[in-house]
Order: C-alpha cells, then structure tokens, then sequence
C-alpha cells in the first residue's frame, strides 16, 4: 500500500505537462495573460503586524492536476491556460507573479471551543489581490507553498488528498448557488509529506472575495493590539462595504452585515445537507463565504448528529449544531469588537442571529419544497418530514428529487415509497394539499424545486473513487469529470455528459450502504 504511494506516478504527469505546452502559441498566451493580472494588493498596505512578507518555496517539476476553468474566468483567464507550463510555474510558486506580494496571514481563533493564539498562514500565502476587466476583486492565495514563520514546526504544506477535496467541495458548492471560496487549480508537486503516512504533496490554488476571518479580529483582540483591531475593521468596511465608509455607525452596520451573511450561509449549508466539519473561528470570513474546506461531508441519509469530522468526538460540528456553532462563532467575534463598539451594541445584534436564520432557513425550505406559503401548516409539514426522513433513514438528496416528481411516476433508483411506510403516503398526501394552495400546476412547481434541489452531489464514494484513481493511478480524470458534473448539479447535460463520459444515473443513486456516515481526519 505505502509503496504504492511511495513509487511516484510523477513521470506520467511530467510527460502530460510537455504535451500541453507543447505549441508555442499556447505558451506565449497564457504566459501573456499571468503577466496581464491586475495585482492591487490592498492588504499589505496594512502593515507588517499583520503578516509576514514571504515568497513561496520553489518546487520541483509541478504536474497540474485539475484546473477550474469556470473559476479562472473571474480573473480573467481562459480555460487553456491552465494547460501551460508558465502557469504551473507561476502559480506553484517557482517563478514570481508580476505584482504580485505574497504574504503569510496572522490571525488566531477559537477551536472546537477553546482559544488558540497561535494560529496564521503556517502553509498558505496571499499572492495579492487581483482586479478583474468587471472591477470585482479576487484573493489569490496558495495553500501548501511552504512553511512560513506561523507554521508551528509543520511542513507547510498540503496533501494531495486534501487538495482534490478542497478544490472538489469549493466547485461544487459553487455549483450549487452557495457562497464559496474557489478552487482555480490543484497542482502537484514532487515531494512527499508524512502525515499518519507518506502522502503526495500538492498546492490548491484559491480564489476567494476575503481571507480576513473572524480569527483575524480575535489576533489583534487578544494581543491587546486594538488599535490595529480598529485598522482591521475600516479596511474591511472600505473594500469589502465602501457604501457605508461615511456612516457614523458603520461598526455596527459591519457586524450586522457580517451576521446576516453567515446566517444566511448557514440556512444554505442546511437546506442543502453540506456539514462544515470544523467551524472553527479561523475559518469563518466576514463576508460569510464557506472557507476551509477540511473534512466536510454532505447528508446521506438523514442523521441530524452526523458529523464527518473524525476528530470531533463530542459531535460540536455535527449537522445539527451548525447553526448554534454559527451564534457561538458571531459572539466571539463580538467579543473582539467589544471595545470598539460597546458590549449592549452588540448585544443587540446578536439576538438578531436566531430569528434571522430562522427566516433564512424557512424560506429555503420552501424553495426545496415548492411551496410559497410558509405558514404554521407549512412548519408542521417541515417538521414532521424531518421525522420522516430520520424514522426511515431516506437519503436527504433525491428525497427532494423525488417529491418533485410526486405524485408523477418515481425514478426507480431514488424511491422512497418503498422504504418510507404508511407515514410517508400519509405525508405525501398533507403536502399535496399544501402544494395545492399555491395555485400553480405539478409542472411548474417541479421546474422550481429542481432548479434547488440537485439531483448529483458530491457523495463520499464519489470522492472517493476520485481520490483512489488520482492517488493509487496518477489519473485525474475522475476528479475533472466530478468537478464538470457538480459545476451544474441540477440537470442532465447530455452533450457534456456524452463528452466526459458521465453516466447520469450512476452519479445519481443513493450512497452505497459501505460509504454511510464517513468521516475524514483532519491531517487526511
Ligand atoms: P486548517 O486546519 O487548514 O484550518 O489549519 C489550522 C492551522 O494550522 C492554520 O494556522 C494553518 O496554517 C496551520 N497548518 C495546517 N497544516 C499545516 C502545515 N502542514 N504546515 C504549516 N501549518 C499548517
Ligand atoms: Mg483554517
């Protein structure tokens, strides 16, 4: 097993590498446009407290395994150019980005409930801030270039594991309409890395509208820094909320933002079975966009207490527990903002948390469920379906798939009916009758739901069989085909699916029994 791991699939790759840079024309493009990136870099202007300057490490012979051409669009790059040899020598690290001004992150935070002061980018580098042709802008950041002085004593750097699923899990739940970090790239690198066993190393790198996590807040906080606490806060009202630089209560305005996002995010994460898996305070952003992919696990069949988070034994991250950990998160970020704000402020945006996420959650309910009424039938519906689904152990997924079609025939691979007894038909029956209020036809109400409800999601065994090809085979050609799958869960594409060979039924079904409620370790 580990000498499969240890004999390196790395020629194969090097030889992939040469025969996409292979023309001339494709060189001189993409290497045109990693020039043509409209570096900003606002945050070193804060200064040098709040990072450190740092260039990535060089690498030996990067190998690009997936590139995200939907995500390179948003800084202006074309599908080809991750082909080309000039980036995966600009974005592993081994030559300079011009204007770019890489820097280490220093932030602390509180995790699974207990403060760490010693936190920051140990292996991840900010290469600047990118302005892209429509003026919106973007982080570039690569995790896995190397130790910097925040690194603890680790390698600095990221398992291939760990990459594919960060890039997989950040695409797809770009997919599905939630805000995310992006993945624009995994590349692999020569090296290997010891974690409970040798592992492949690689270099994700992320897209993303801020780094600035609740952490960064709780560093400066619990220095006694609170003056640069304040040159925090007004930097992120400057470039992530400028409509409001002129308001006298801009502080507040800040944190309600940042509270209504992360409650929104949350009733999103929900609605859809995503589980986080480490809601730690250093991997929430104060634009409230899913950041840190770590083990995250989407619902199987239902089990509100799931987590798939191996080391988190006592279930603090589990389904269930996301919202409150939301609160929890939002009041130590409070804590840190005390001095700034005053405690009865923020006290009072606080209780806005729960019956914010309340609306939120109920509202996308009622998109799964096609229903605009959201009255106290509606609420008791939803909670006896809750029942249900945790009664008869249906999958959450294509439990939404199905009841769109309902009463219509059933798909016979995502059935309930056959599993679900009495109390579903029972079920069934008071929903017809709610859908019946709406006064639309079974036609229409099916379009909406399936434009919310995605028949494919990223499922353990398809991770899964991602990872065993890309580790074990040096094949990466299920993670592209997961990642083209997942950036539109909601239909079939026929000609995209003929082209990358995606058997539409396959990726569909029901988790296997073998694969229910995995876990994955953090270090994996
Ligand atoms: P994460 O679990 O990725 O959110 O990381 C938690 C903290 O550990 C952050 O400060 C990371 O920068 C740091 N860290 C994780 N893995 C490594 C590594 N291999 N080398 C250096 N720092 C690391
Ligand atoms: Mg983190």
């Amino acid at each position: 097993m580990e000498k499969r791991i240890l004999t390196p699939p790395f020629f194969i790759h090097i030889a992939d590498v040469i025969f996409f840079t292979g023309t001339q024309t494709n060189i001189s493009a993409a290497l045109t446009d990693c020039r043509n990136l409209n570096f900003r870099n606002r945050f070193i202007e804060l200064g040098p407290e709040f990072y450190q300057a740092k260039t990535p490490d060089p690498v030996t012979d990067p190998y690009l395994v997936d590139f995200s051409a939907s995500a390179a669009q948003l800084i202006d790059m074309a599908p080809e150019d991750g082909r080309d040899k000039g980036f995966l020598d600009h974005f592993s690290g081994n030559s300079p980005l011009e204007g770019a001004q890489p820097l280490a992150m220093a932030y602390s935070g509180h995790q699974f409930g207990s403060y760490n002061p010693r936190l920051g980018d140990g292996r991840g580098l900010l290469l600047g801030e990118i302005q892209n042709k429509k003026e919106e802008m973007w982080d570039i950041h690569l995790k896995g270039a190397g130790p910097t002085r925040f690194a603890r004593g680790f390698d600095g750097r990221a398992t291939l594991q760990s990459s594919i699923r960060e890039h997989l899990g950040s695409e797809a739940l770009n997919g599905l309409g939630i805000p995310t970090t992006r993945s624009l790239a995994v590349i692999g690198i020569r090296e290997l890395i010891y974690r409970e066993k040798p592992a492949l190393a690689a270099i994700l790198v992320r897209l993303a509208d801020t780094h600035i996590r609740f952490g960064s807040f709780e560093f400066f906080h619990y220095t006694g820094q609170s003056k640069n606490v304040q040159r925090l806060l007004e930097f992120c009202i400057q470039n992530y909320y400028p409509d409001i630089v002129q308001e006298t209560d801009r502080y507040r305005i800040f944190f309600q933002r940042t509270l209504q996002r992360t409650a929104k995010l949350i009733a999103k994460w929900q609605a859809v079975g995503f589980i986080h898996g480490v809601m730690n305070t250093d991997n929430m952003t104060i634009t409230g966009t899913t950041f840190d992919y770590g083990p995250y696990g989407f619902m199987d069949r239902f089990v509100p207490h799931h987590t798939p988070n191996h080391s988190d034994t006592h279930g603090r991250y589990a389904y269930s527990q996301q919202s409150e950990i939301g609160f929890w998160n939002l009041n130590k970020l409070a804590e840190a903002l005390v001095p700034l704000m005053g405690t009865e402020n923020l006290q009072e945006e606080v209780q806005q948390y729960q019956p914010l996420f309340n609306r939120f959650y109920r509202e996308e309910m009622g998109k799964k469920l096609g229903l605009a009424i959201l009255d106290s039938e509606f609420t008791q519906l939803v909670q006896r379906m809750f029942q249900l689904l945790q009664d008869y152990q249906l999958d959450y997924t294509n439990f939404f798939r199905f009841l769109a079609d309902y009463p219509g025939t059933p798909q016979p691979a995502n059935n309930p009916q056959n599993s679900g007894g009495d109390e579903l038909g029972s079920w069934l029956k008071q929903y017809l009758e709610l859908a019946r209020r709406e006064g639309i036809s079974h036609e229409e109400r099916k379009l909406q739901m399936d434009c919310v409800n995605p028949k494919y999601i990223l499922r353990n065994h398809l991770i899964q069989s991602a990872l065993d090809k890309a580790l074990k085979e040096s094949d990466f050609s299920e993670v592209k085909r997961l990642r083209i799958l997942l950036e539109n869960p909601f239909q079939e594409r026929p000609k995209i699916f003929e082209e990358y060979e995606i058997d539409s039924e396959y990726y569909a079904q029901d988790t296997p029994e073998t694969f229910l409620g995995q876990q994955t370790s953090c270090s994996a």
